[in-house]
């Protein structure tokens, strides 16, 4: 079958994440910046090797604008999924608590690292927590549309640091939009990624 890369839906309203997020920047960064990388690839795949790849493999191996879109509708699926405006859960719990504990000594520990991972990252790009194959966790910087699976690793938890996901409302100011995600991250999909 074809490959169509469909354009991931949101799981709440444009306006449901603000302050943290304001409507604005959804209808910007959801509805343009994603919709034109979704767009692209869709007129990128025609007649290339990736006719029948899924996304996750097009974005693990693809080279150059295949991959880079890929990687960044991949990136910002991921991204917009991990939100709710009142999370049902606000830290993790379970297997994915005791690998943080495991690999990080304490939840406040990851969560420090994964600010400063986010905030000293020079340019565009994303910073993850990833599990490998054993389960241990790892917090990267990557730029770009770079992503886990090029690295073997699963994608966990995301913040993406290119300034058109928060300069709408925070301006220069990254570290207030990392310390306002904490806030709104649902560890409900957070552990479903990781149990996977
Ligand atoms: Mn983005």
């Amino acid at each position: 079958m074809e490959t169509k890369i469909v354009m991931p839906q949101l799981r709440y309203a444009a306006d449901a994440l603000a302050p943290v997020i304001s409507e604005q920047t959804i209808n910007f960064h959801y509805g343009k910046h994603l919709q034109a990388y979704v767009n692209n690839l869709n007129n990128l795949i025609p007649g290339t090797q990736w006719t029948e790849a899924t996304l996750e493999e097009i974005a693990a191996k693809a080279e150059g604008g295949i991959g880079n879109n890929a990687g960044q509708v991949l990136n910002h699926a991921l991204y917009f999924e991990q939100f709710a405006p009142k999370p049902a859960k606000t830290q993790p719990e379970g297997k994915l608590d005791e690998a943080i504990v495991k690999s990080f000594g304490s939840f406040e520990e990851m969560k420090s690292k994964m600010n400063a991972a986010a905030s000293t990252l020079f340019g565009s790009g994303w910073a993850w927590l990833c599990a490998a194959n054993d389960g241990d966790l790892s917090i990267m910087q990557m730029t770009n549309a770079d992503n886990p699976l090029r690295h073997g690793l699963r994608p966990v938890l995301t913040f993406d640091v290119w300034e058109h996901a928060y300069y709408l409302d925070y301006q220069n100011r990254r570290p207030d939009y990392l310390a306002a995600l904490w806030n709104i991250i649902d560890w409900q999909v957070i552990e479903a990624r990781f149990e996977k």
